[in-house]
């Protein structure tokens, strides 16, 4: 049997290292000078592997919105003779950039002091792309749970949370917190003759209008479900809420939806229940919401098209 040529250990090495992913270098500490840069390197970033000579073309090549941190980070830990490793957008040749993890090891004198650098380069554009398409996946989740899929404004979920939040800090406080709630006056009739998906439309058309009723940062407005619509008002007292369901029918009727088969008016029109309470230890923010319901539906029952208004 024959006996294989036996390499130098060195050239082993070198073979191993330069037939990897990921790419090897090394940088003297003291001249600051590239003493190695895997071949590699040329195929990820475009970079010839000798136009790798110093630091400095390291540090010009790295993304400038990343270079400083990376840098700084860089030079610190290597100072405390610290293994470390950094994550930045290295520019490749062709004006793109490629996202490296650089994974550095501090070689030390025996007295301490950094004697170089080594370190692998390891491409994780993959690995990027995947952690930014799963933040987006996560904000559209977080998204869906608090929006509303049709009319693209606050949800039922939402709103439970804002008027838990507001009714504790009501009741704290000792302010007023109103709370208007909306319906559309005839709604089935008019998905029955101009069809469901305008019936869509104009719940869109409505819910988009009514996000201009209430003014002051924390005022907040949700679809309720259905054809309801809901506007908590804190810190705001009856006479003010009776103002902003006024404005409610108003910013309705400006948009001129036409609805044939009404039977108050030839165009879409509310019904509005508006209520105001300054909350004490014995109310329960649940029977305030049935409350305000109760006073829709009365402005429906003496007519529609109009505000069923209470306080106490
Ligand atoms: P009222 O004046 O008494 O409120 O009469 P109404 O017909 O509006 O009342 P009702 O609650 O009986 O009907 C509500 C209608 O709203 C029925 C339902 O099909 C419609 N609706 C609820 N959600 C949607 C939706 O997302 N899209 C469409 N197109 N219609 C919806
Ligand atoms: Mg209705
Ligand atoms: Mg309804």
């Amino acid at each position: 049997m024959n006996t294989p040529p036996v390499d130098s250990d060195s050239s082993i090495y070198k073979t191993l290292l330069e037939s990897t992913k990921a790419i090897p270098w090394k940088i003297d500490w003291a001249s600051k000078q590239f003493a190695y840069i895997g071949p590699q390197i040329e195929q990820v970033l475009g970079w010839t592997q000798d136009s790798w000579k110093t630091v400095e073309d390291w540090v010009n090549r790295i993304h400038e919105e990343d270079r400083e941190r990376v840098f700084n980070f860089c030079v610190q830990q290597s100072i405390q003779g610290l293994d470390h490793e950094a994550d930045y957008r290295a520019l490749t040749a062709e004006g793109g950039f490629v996202w490296i993890r650089d994974v550095v090891h501090v070689m030390r004198t025996p007295s301490g002091e950094p004697e170089a650098l080594i370190g692998f380069m390891f491409d994780i554009s993959e690995r990027k792309k995947t952690e930014e398409q799963l933040l987006i996946m996560q904000k559209k989740l977080e998204e869906l749970s608090y929006k509303d899929g049709l009319t693209g404004v606050a949800n039922r979920r939402m709103f439970d949370t804002v008027l838990e939040r507001e009714w504790l800090e009501a009741r704290q406080h000792q302010h007023p917190l109103s709370l208007i709630m909306i319906d559309i006056d005839y709604f089935k009739q008019f998905n029955d003759f101009y069809g469901h998906l305008q019936g869509d439309e104009a719940l869109k058309q409505v819910a988009n209008t009514l996000t201009q009723a209430g003014v002051r940062a924390k005022d907040f407005f949700a679809r309720f479900g259905g054809e309801e619509f809901a506007l908590i008002l804190p810190q705001t007292n009856e006479l003010s809420a009776s103002k902003i369901a006024e404005r409610c029918h108003n910013l309705v009727f400006k948009e001129q939806i036409p609805h044939a088969k009404s039977e108050v008016s030839q165009i879409l029109t509310i019904s509005v229940g508006a209520s105001s309470i300054t909350p004490n230890r014995n109310d329960d923010f649940k029977t305030f919401v049935e409350s305000v319901d109760a006073l829709m539906y009365q402005a429906k029952r003496s007519g529609r098209n109009r505000t069923a208004i209470n306080s106490r």
